[in-house]
């Protein structure tokens, strides 16, 4: 029998140290400079690409818009059209980086019942999937191999956004920046 995959039911829960006030996670990430310790991988007008702490599998994203609401009909034509192209860059960029075989994408929304563990702020997990996968953290389990993990997977997306034209590295700890403004806009 097989079971229902919703990989996206994996939420990110740690809090963040450095503003243990902040009522969303998210939002603090988003103000924050400090892209690659917060796992910030690459950033556009409005909305950024933010690594799994706890991932499905190596590679397992959220693409976050910068807009704090749960509701998608908030969010603005600009904003649903920069969070779609980050979305595409996100899944080349996870291609070029980890060759995953696939991907699951998805959105939580509508509360508790999604599954979600943050649902006032919406984002879209991007899982990359390989043939034969099953969970990674199960599979590995040991806290410093993951981190470990986390940290390679960063690299290797970070680079494989580097490569994607319109783009620039504004630091050595920064996030990719996406220079180009959506299309049509
Ligand atoms: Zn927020």
């Amino acid at each position: 029998m097989e079971s229902v995959f919703a990989p996206w039911r994996i939420e990110w829960v740690e809090r963040d140290d450095k503003n243990p006030d902040a009522d969303c996670v998210f939002c603090s990430f988003r103000d924050a400079d400090a892209d690659r310790d917060n796992r910030v991988v690459a950033r556009s007008d409005r909305a950024f690409v933010l690594l799994n702490n706890y991932p499905y599998n190596p590679g397992h994203v959220m693409v976050i818009p910068h807009a704090h609401t749960g509701a998608y009909g908030d969010l603005d034509e600009a904003t649903l059209l920069d969070h779609a192209q980050l979305k595409q860059r996100t899944f080349d960029a996870l291609e070029r980086g980890l060759g995953p075989d696939a991907f699951n994408a998805g959105l939580n929304l509508g509360g508790k019942a999604a599954g979600g563990s943050i649902d006032d702020h919406l984002h879209t997990h991007v899982v990359p999937r390989w043939e034969g996968d099953t969970n990674f953290m199960p599979v590995v389990g040991d806290t410093q191999v993951i981190v470990e993990a986390v940290d390679d997977s960063y690299d290797r997306i970070h680079d494989a956004f580097a490569q994607q034209d319109g783009t620039s590295v504004p630091g050595p700890d920064a996030a990719v920046r996406i220079e180009t403004a959506p299309k049509g806009l």
